[in-house]
């Protein structure tokens, strides 16, 4: 993005052109409530999206849609049907959702629109609008989605992230910005210095609440909120909505409006999920089965621990697979590198630990396979969310070995749907190492792995 065009009056602003309710005088978004209440502006209404839209009918303007056209992007997704006219009319919004549902063209969107519209020149280290992303790879990609977005625009959008030189980042905020997109800790750092000011933030997006909490982060977001000035519009996203996110996103949002989209995992059926009951030593020769499937395109294999990556990656070099690998203990370079290396084809297999995996947004997986299974049901939700994206479909395999079993429960507890077992044939290429371990009490089914709706 380039700095911002200075003098354009109002009236020859394109972005005057409001979304249709907010022309009609109405100050609600045109969605209906879900459930039957007062009116739409009760404390947190929950908004039903049902009828197809088009991006122009939510109020989204031209440059903008050129844009959205040079993505392919032709229908909205509904979490965008549902917030892009509500933060457009300036409402502040809760919306439960997760990556891969579209969610931050549903932030960006009205957020560059309104940005372009009001026009106003960033002070030096000053910020007009913030958002907060709970890891690195999550705030570089909403930041060149916002570029891909803002390409017929005149604004200005600086990173602040940790694990990274922190002078460019000073250095960036000399000229001030539109749109600084950061995680929590570093924004706190340039904030205690003075090297970034949010004295004139109009804009707050607080992404993956959830995550922020189970990161550590809510002390440094209450500092970073405490630093915004009060009259501002905010958008709180997070995929599960626990007491401590529901309390944090009382603090923060001023009567908003919220639009819930189920988890993947529960709307998705386009995600085939299997599970191998397997044996812990068994693991290895499993996955490098599994890989010997040319269906297997992209593929990211889910291990619990950053060492564990480690092996599993080597083991996988050593037997001539093309990897990468993505974890806490890698540099940022060196994470950006594995990523380019997967997203262009040049390795087949990403090997990530969650956190690191986290908003990871690669389209054309195919394939995505849980070497651990993971501790927190919904980390299972995120994992298998990076395939099947944007009207793909995909694969998800867990590997379960018998001190995993109580975690597969809880996962099918989460879902509310049990998640079908594979290997109950002795044909194909992995026969000799699909056998479930000794102690599995779960039941087979006889046509092995299935769809789960
Ligand atoms: P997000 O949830 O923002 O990470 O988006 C997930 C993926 O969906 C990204 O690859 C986006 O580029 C893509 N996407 C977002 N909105 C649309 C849309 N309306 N049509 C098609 N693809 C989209």
């Amino acid at each position: 993005m380039q700095a911002p065009a200075f003098g354009v009056a109002l009236s020859e602003n394109p972005f005057v052109t409001r979304s249709p309710h907010y022309r009609a005088g109405r100050r609600t978004p045109r969605v209906r409530p879900l459930l039957a209440g007062p009116s739409p502006r009760a404390t947190s209404p929950e908004l039903f999206i049902s009828v197809p839209s088009t991006f122009p009918r939510l109020g989204v303007a031209e440059p903008l849609l050129h844009a959205l056209a040079v993505q392919r992007f032709e229908t909205p997704t509904p979490i965008q049907v549902g917030a892009i006219p509500a933060l457009l009319d300036g409402r502040d919004l809760l919306g439960i959702a997760q990556t891969g549902t579209g969610k931050t063209a549903a932030f960006g969107l009205p957020l560059l629109q309104r940005l372009a519209t009001e026009n106003v020149r960033p002070a030096p280290f000053a910020t007009r609008a913030l958002i907060l992303a709970p890891t690195r790879e999550l705030a570089l990609q909403i930041d060149a989605s916002l570029r891909r977005l803002a390409t017929n625009l005149q604004l200005r959008s600086v990173t602040i992230l940790g694990g990274v030189s922190r002078f460019r980042q000073v250095q960036a905020m000399r000229r001030g910005a539109d749109i600084v997109v950061g995680t929590p800790g570093r924004v706190c750092d340039l904030l205690a210095t003075a090297e970034l000011r949010l004295g004139a933030v109009s804009h707050f997006v607080l992404d993956e609440a959830d995550r922020m909490l189970d990161l550590g982060f809510i002390r440094d977001i209450r500092r970073i909120v405490a630093a915004l000035p009060a009259r501002r519009q905010s958008a709180l996203f997070s995929a599960t909505m626990p007491k401590e996110v529901a309390g944090l996103a009382e603090s923060l949002l001023r009567d908003p409006i919220r639009v819930s989209i189920a988890p993947v995992a529960a709307t998705t059926p386009k995600i085939e999920q299997q599970v191998h009951f397997v044996a812990r030593d068994q693991k290895r020769p499993l996955l490098m089965a599994l890989l010997g499937d040319p269906a297997m395109q992209r593929v990211i294999v889910f291990t619990r621990t950053k060492r564990g990556a480690d092996r599993v990656a080597e083991g996988l070099e050593q037997a001539g697979q093309t990897v990468s690998a993505i974890h806490g203990n890698k540099s940022q370079p060196q994470r950006e590198k594995a990523l380019d290396r997967f997203r262009s084809g040049r390795a087949r297999v990403l090997v990530a630990t969650d956190i690191a995996a986290r908003g990871i947004d690669v389209t054309g997986i195919s394939h995505v396979i849980n070497y651990d299974m993971p501790v927190e049901p919904e980390s299972y939700v995120h994992r298998i969310g990076r395939t099947a994206r944007a009207g793909a479909s995909g694969v998800a395999i867990s590997l379960c070995e018998p001190g995993e079993h109580g975690a597969l429960r809880a996962i099918e507890r989460c879902t509310g749907a049990p998640i079908a077992v594979a290997g109950s044939t002795q044909s194909g290429p992995t026969a000799a190492v699909l056998k479930p371990a000794g102690n599995s009490r779960r039941p087979r089914r006889r046509n092995g792995a299935r769809r789960v709706a």
